[in-house]
């Protein structure tokens, strides 16, 4: 399993090589690509990604707008973050319940619910793959889920894009 941080900031005004674009994540397994969340700033940026699904944490602009006109894959969400984006011409939705695994490549995705927003309920995502695990979270975790993450595998590899990689969508500099 290969993860790939594409972004890292949230909804905040100015990027930097620290925090680009808004918080995203590739995962890499088997021959699937899974991204999570797609903010605002991947609006119209996804082709070079090409993701086979998209699994959302939750509804705000900075982890779900980048699909306001539509996905070119699968997109699993919860029904709560479904019904706040029923606005958004996405094909193919995909329920995701509350702790029910769905296997996407090798890997099962777990999604657990987090405090957050009473507006966009989020949760975040364990990840597992042949004994090995990684927790994703878009926000604060409490200390049951922290505790959880403690235990996730070191030895998964995580990468940056290439420093050189386009900061933002509008590619202004940062
Ligand atoms: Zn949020």
């Amino acid at each position: 399993m290969q993860l790939t941080f594409l972004g890292t900031r949230g909804e905040i005004p100015l990027c930097s090589y620290e925090h680009r674009r808004h918080s995203a994540l590739l995962i890499e397994t088997g021959n699937a690509r899974i991204m999570i969340d797609c903010g605002t700033d991947w609006l119209d940026a996804l082709d070079p990604i090409a993701p086979d699904v998209i699994l959302l944490t939750h509804a705000h602009a900075d982890h779900a707008a980048g699909l306001a006109q539509g996905a070119p894959c699968p997109v699993y969400a919860t029904q709560e973050t479904i019904s706040r984006l029923s606005r958004f011409p996405v094909n193919d939705w995909r329920l995701l319940e509350h702790r029910h695994a769905v296997k996407l490549g090798k890997a099962r995705f777990e999604a657990f619910p987090l405090q957050h927003s009473i507006n966009a309920p989020a949760v975040g995502f364990r990840v597992s793959e042949a004994g090995q695990h990684v927790f994703y979270s878009p926000t604060s975790l409490p200390s049951a889920i922290r505790r959880m993450r403690s235990s996730a595998s070191p030895s998964i590899s995580a990468t940056a894009p290439p420093r050189n990689a386009p900061c933002c969508a509008s590619a202004a500099p940062c």
